[in-house]
Parts: C-alpha cells; structure tokens; sequence
C-alpha cells in the first residue's frame, strides 16, 4: 500500500481509499454562489469596484468543512489526518478533530473537501504589497541597482496610484494562499537613502499623501489579514516624525481597531539605508513608548558589506535589540552579530525567492535556530520575489539550505511549512490568531488537491504538500472562513477594474518619466492590452 498508515487508522479504511481515489470537485453551495452573483449585480449597477464585506456579512453563517485531509500545523500535530473542520459566524474556528463530520447544523455551508488538503493560509512575514506591478525590473541587478529600476517609476506614483498597486498586491497575495502578510508601506519618501556611515546624500522629500492610509484601505479591500508596518521618513524634526507615526497609530486604531483583518501597526526600520545613529535612536524610543514591533531590513545585499555591519552597533547601542524586533534578511552576519541579536531575543524573516533573484545570498538559518533566534519566512515584495508562490518559496528554502550544508537533513519539509506558517505568525506575535487550524483561530484556509493535477498516491502526506503541490494545486483560498479566491477568480474585488486601473497607472507613469528623461519613445501598450481592456 502507498498509503502512509494514518490512512488506515480509522476503522473505514477501504472507504477512506475510495474517498482518495476520487476527487470529486467541491460543491457550489448557494451561499458560495451568492457572493459572486452579488458582486455581478453591483457591477453591472454602476458601482466599480466594492468590498463585498456587507454582503458577506449578510449572509454569514457557519462553515462545516467535512472528509478533508487535514494539515493543522497545530503543534503535536506532525501527520496529516482525516477529519472535519468547523468555522463560526465569527470567522473563527469552532472544532477541529478527526473522522467523520457530525451533522450539519440549520444553515449551516458545507464544504465535502474529499481527496483534498485543507491546511491553514501561508504567512508572509516580509512583504510590500505596493511593489506588485513592477515585476521584471532590474533582474541583471543586485538589491541597490534593482531598487533604483522599480524607484524610477515608483517615485513619481500618487497616492491614488498606491492604493491600487497595494490592492494588486493583496489580490495577488490572496489568490496565491497567503492569507496574512506583513507589509512595509510606502511612505511618499523620495530621495535620501545611504548604504555608508556618514555617507552624504541629498535629504529625503515626502509628496503629498495619503499614502499611508490608503495603503492601509487597500489591504482591507483585498480581504487581506495584515500587520502595517511604516517607516519613519527622516523629513523634518525628530517631533515633526514622531507626530506623524502618532497621527497613523490614532488614524490605525480608529478605523481599523474592530477590523478582524487589521492585525496591528509595526515600524519599518530604516538603518539600512540611512547614514547616521540617530536613526536606530529613533526606532529604539517609538518602539518603548509605543509598543511597537520593529521590522529592519538589514544586512541583506553582499555589497559593502562592513560599511552595513557597522550599524549593527547603533541598533545595539540604542537598545533598540528585543523580542519585538526583527531583522529582516539578515544575510551577511557573523557570528558575534547573531549571538548577540539571538542574547537580546531578536528574530529574522528569511526571503528565500527574494534573496535567490537579487542574488544577495542564504540567510544561515540553521545557524541562527541553533543560536536562538525564532525564524520568519516571507514572500517579499512582487517586483523581486516576481510570483508570490508561498510553495516556491517554500522549495527554494529547501534548495538553498540543503545546497549550502550539503544534507538533506539540514531543514525538513515540516520545518519549512512551519516556518511558512505557525512560525511566522510566532515571531509576529499573531500566533494566538493565525498560523494554525485551531480551535479559536481564524479559519484562514486553502483547499488544496492532489490529484489535479495528479500528484500521485501519498506516501507522506505533509511531504506531498511541500514537495509536490503548487499553485496549480491550489483550489480555494478563505480568509475567517470567507471565500476570497475560487481558483483564479478573485471573489472580493472586479479584477477587470483593477487590471484596467493598473495598466493605465503604469502607462501614465511610464510616460510622466520618459519625459523627464528626456525620452521620446511612446510607450508600448501591452500586446494584450485590447483584449483586456475592451
Ligand atoms: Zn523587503
């Protein structure tokens, strides 16, 4: 048998097998249907483009997920088994345990996930969701050349521009699994970045916004669970920057503090790219007077790399080093820098996809696991990580520890799917919300099948998961127990607008710089560009 013996445990073993061996597609329940059917309507009314969440609160009711294959990532929980999954009117999880489901309750949806995966929705810990239409750019270059390519167009984006390129990037997020990302916005910053100590540049200049809050919109109208994390853009006094973050914190809390989406506010650290100590000083004091998480890129480019190591000092100095703070990358250490990150309780977020195209190098997280550090994975942003693939990323993970210590025990597949999810929500400090299929979690899940395309018999259930499924795999995706992704179709948002918004914005922008440039080139429209935008 190539069943692995799980699969065998129940007492209906032989139906088990049959259950496996079909896959019947997932029936479309009314209420699935409802929810397109109502979007449809408002469409064709006029309305563009709208959060379907009075609709789906309408018509919320609990979830009975039944005969799936369940991954939990609950700890204790190292197999997959066979089971049933129950949601409440809350999004969140009501039971989770094996066998046969009970009996649907009145009103109750049901979902038959025969012969199919239900594990919980990927975490990115590491993204900017804004960056999502600028793919392709920059791919002969390492972090500062790329960062300048996708800054050619970025810089001159509006406001209005971010808020549709961060619901790009939601929507992408959503439809490739990732349920809850962290997400570095885009401040309105131009300018004003060193990589040295001391180094002189020209001071930053913010344009005018809102940037920040409608970055924070375009995320809950994806349907996207997130943590916003802002940067403190050094423009004006050090009061002029701290009363700006306290403006957001107010503007945060009192729109989305009731929002199950909205997962808190964090800070951006910026020392990567700034030239003096003030900065991490800086970071250090809003992070105590405001509680706040501290995500830092850091240490990521192999480029100069003592002049980045040097400020490794002004973050200890600082005091800004604690379980709240996270460097992001954290590539080109040593190992007096980890040990002294791991002392102070500070975690990493590795970007295997991201850190393979820029060439910036692997991340020892097997080195920093074993000093102590807690370990994050995340998708980065669109425009260098190119496809959010949580299962690619989950494989170039593999990759490029196994290459680097040569062992195929160096990471396994249940680390890795631990670090992609649980582990992500843990150093995030969410655990107790996301990261898991669990009793009062939110139910953010995929559907995931097997057999189309057919993977094959299981011989290891989590190991088929990791190692063999894909997007292509991929079936549903819900968030709280809504459905926000059927296949390729998006169900909170019109993606014939949002196409249309983003092709048109990039072409404006395209235009706006080649006239700086001094270019007379007309920009080439997308050679499907009629077909998309009839
Ligand atoms: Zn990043």
């Amino acid at each position: 048998m190539l069943f692995s013996p799980l699969f065998r445990l129940p007492a209906r073993s032989g139906l088990l097998f049959s259950r496996w061996a079909r896959t019947p597609a997932i029936p479309s329940s009314p209420a699935f249907v409802a929810p397109a059917g109502a979007l449809r309507a408002q469409l064709r009314q006029g309305l563009g483009v709208l959060l379907l969440a009075t609709s789906l609160t309408a018509n919320a009711q609990g979830l009975l997920v039944k005969n799936a294959l369940l991954i939990t990532q609950k700890p204790g929980d190292e197999q997959a088994y066979f089971g049933y999954m129950r949601v409440g009117n809350d999004g969140r999880i009501t039971a989770i345990a094996p066998g046969e489901a009970p009996a649907p309750q009145a009103g109750e949806r049901v979902i038959d996930a025969s012969g199919k995966f239900v594990a919980p929705g990927f975490i990115s810990a590491h993204s900017h969701l804004f960056m999502s239409p600028l793919r392709g750019l920059g791919h002969t270059e390492t972090l500062y050349g790329w960062g300048a390519a996708v800054s050619r167009l970025n810089n001159r984006a509006t406001a209005e521009d971010i808020y549709w390129f961060t619901l790009h990037g939601s929507l992408d997020f959503l439809r490739n699994g990732i349920t809850t990302a962290y997400d570095f916005t885009y401040s309105g910053a131009v300018g004003g970045q060193a990589v040295g100590v001391g180094e002189k540049v020209p001071p930053p200049s913010l344009k005018p916004g809102p940037f920040e809050e409608n970055q924070l919109r375009a995320k809950s109208d994806a349907g996207l669970r997130f943590i916003n994390s802002v940067g403190l853009p050094r423009v004006g006094t050090r009061s002029d920057m701290i009363s700006r973050l306290e403006g957001l914190l107010a503007h945060a809390k009192s729109t989305y503090g009731r929002n199950p989406l909205y997962l808190g506010m964090a800070i951006s650290g910026g020392l990567q790219r700034a030239p003096t100590r003030e900065t991490a000083e800086l970071e250090a004091h809003v992070m105590k007077t405001y509680d706040l998480m501290n995500q830092s890129h850091f240490l990521e480019s192999p480029e100069r790399v003592e002049e980045q190591q040097a400020k490794f000092a002004w973050y200890a100095d600082a005091g800004a080093l604690s379980p709240k703070f996270i460097f992001g990358h954290f590539i080109q250490t040593t190992p007096d820098l980890v040990r002294q990150a791991a002392a102070a309780g500070a975690s990493m977020s590795w970007q295997p996809t991201s850190n393979s195209r820029l060439a910036s190098g692997v991340a020892d997280i097997v080195a920093y696991r074993a000093a102590g550090m807690k370990v994050a994975v995340g998708l980065d942003d669109q425009s260098c990580t190119d496809i959010s693939d949580p299962f690619q990323n989950l494989r170039i993970g593999l990759a490029l520890i196994r290459t680097k210590y040569k062992s195929a025990q160096a990471l396994s597949v249940r680390e890795m799917l631990y670090l992609h999810t649980l582990g992500s929500a843990d150093v995030l400090g969410i655990a107790d919300k996301v990261g898991s299929l669990e009793v009062g979690k939110y139910a953010d899940f995929l559907i995931v099948d097997p057999r189309r395309p057919d993977t094959g018999p299981l011989h290891d259930a989590v190991a088929t998961y990791v190692l063999a499924c894909g997007l292509r795999n991929l079936e549903q995706v819900y968030v709280g127990g809504r459905l926000v992704a059927d296949g390729l179709r998006l169900m909170t948002q019109d993606e014939t607008r949002l196409r249309r918004e983003i092709d048109d914005r990039i072409s404006r922008l395209e235009t706006e710089v080649r006239g700086l440039e001094g270019r007379t080139a007309s920009v080439a429209p997308h050679p499907f560009a009629a077909l998309l935008n009839p």
